[in-house]
């Protein structure tokens, strides 16, 4: 593998950038590790051009994607898992955090149930019914760009990933998807962050009616938890790798922070998706409507578990506070 310095992100580790067709974020990071053999950590999004990309991002390292001995996918969104089922079709393994890899299977199920679930979720959140459709065919039309893996080989938190020789542990962060896991290598102080922690832009947090109690509340706690970690480099999926862990964690900690009192003030008699309209004022699609909406309730449970809002029992749900 030819490494030139500026291509390099960690000590033996490349960046591989793919496209992406979602406005927001424009490319996905994926990383490939060289050891006694090849790793990546993350797959991208399956469209035909991110799969050119993998390819040509590959080749111009000497790599074939035949030699990706094993992918571990930190979560189970379209632009980390959609190509997952490529790579394991060239003979890579693809390696999950153990509840992801379930939730990624029901996620994307054919059978439709977690979109009927958030469709019904939404609906008891205000959201308009156009909007709410507009939810529904988003997410349908995205499954097509998410292969099928006939097998996903599962770690536990704690437990490690094999990065050609070198053991990275896996530690679970929820709070971006539930069961969110990155990979840190301790022989060189690397973080593979996937979305846990993002260099310029905050990470989407959202409640769902299949979600855990608290996914705010979880992922506050999993940002104090990784930097906890001895960590000298950052990986992000999106964005540009950094160095300042800690200083990161506190800016997201102080966003957080500030975004829950304005959530506060706002509650009072509305329901949760006239206060996702106030809060997120540019708001281009219904793909974008749903993700603040979600982060919107994320927002207003960490407020309920925290004793400062209560919801009443209506439909649309409003809240007020204590
Ligand atoms: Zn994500
Ligand atoms: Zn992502």
């Amino acid at each position: 593998m030819h490494v030139s310095g500026a291509q390099r992100a960690a000590p033996g580790v490349v960046r591989i950038e793919l496209p992406l067709p979602i406005p927001a974020l424009k490319v996905v990071n994926v990383y490939l590790v060289d050891g006694q053999d090849r790793s990546l950590v993350d797959a991208g999004i399956h469209t035909a051009e991110a799969e050119a990309a993998l390819h040509a991002g590959l080749a111009a390292h000497g790599v074939r994607t035949e030699d990706v001995a094993r992918t571990f996918v930190t979560h189970l969104h379209p632009d980390h898992f959609g190509m997952a089922g490529t790579l394991e079709r060239a003979g890579s393994s693809i390696v999950m955090h153990r509840p992801e890899a379930e939730r990624a299977r029901k996620t994307w199920a054919k059978d439709g149930h977690l979109i009927d679930a958030t469709h019904e979720w939404f609906d008891l959140h205000g959201i308009t019914p156009e909007v709410n459709e507009g939810m529904r065919e988003a997410w349908i039309a995205m499954r097509s760009r998410v292969d099928e893996v006939a097998r996903i080989a599962v770690v536990d938190d704690g437990g490690t990933f094999d990065l050609g020789g070198r053991n990275a542990r896996v530690v679970w962060t929820p709070g971006h998807t539930d069961f969110h896991a990155v990979l840190f290598d301790e022989d060189t102080g690397t973080l593979f962050a996937g979305d846990h922690v993002l260099p310029t832009i905050t990470s989407n947090i959202g409640l769902y009616s299949f979600s855990r109690d608290d996914p705010l509340g979880d992922f506050l706690s999993s940002l104090r938890r990784v930097r906890e970690l001895p960590v000298r480099r950052v990986l992000p999926a999106h964005g540009e790798p950094f160095d300042d862990l800690g200083g990161r964690v506190d800016e997201l900690l102080e966003h957080h922070r500030l975004r829950l009192d304005v959530v506060l003030e706002l509650s009072t008699g509305l329901d949760a998706y006239v206060i996702a309209k106030r809060l997120f004022t540019r708001l281009r699609s219904a793909h974008e409507e749903r993700f603040a909406l979600a982060e919107t309730l994320a927002h207003l449970r960490h407020l309920e578990r925290t004793a400062r809002v209560v919801p009443d029992e209506g439909r649309p749900v409003r809240w007020r506070a204590v």
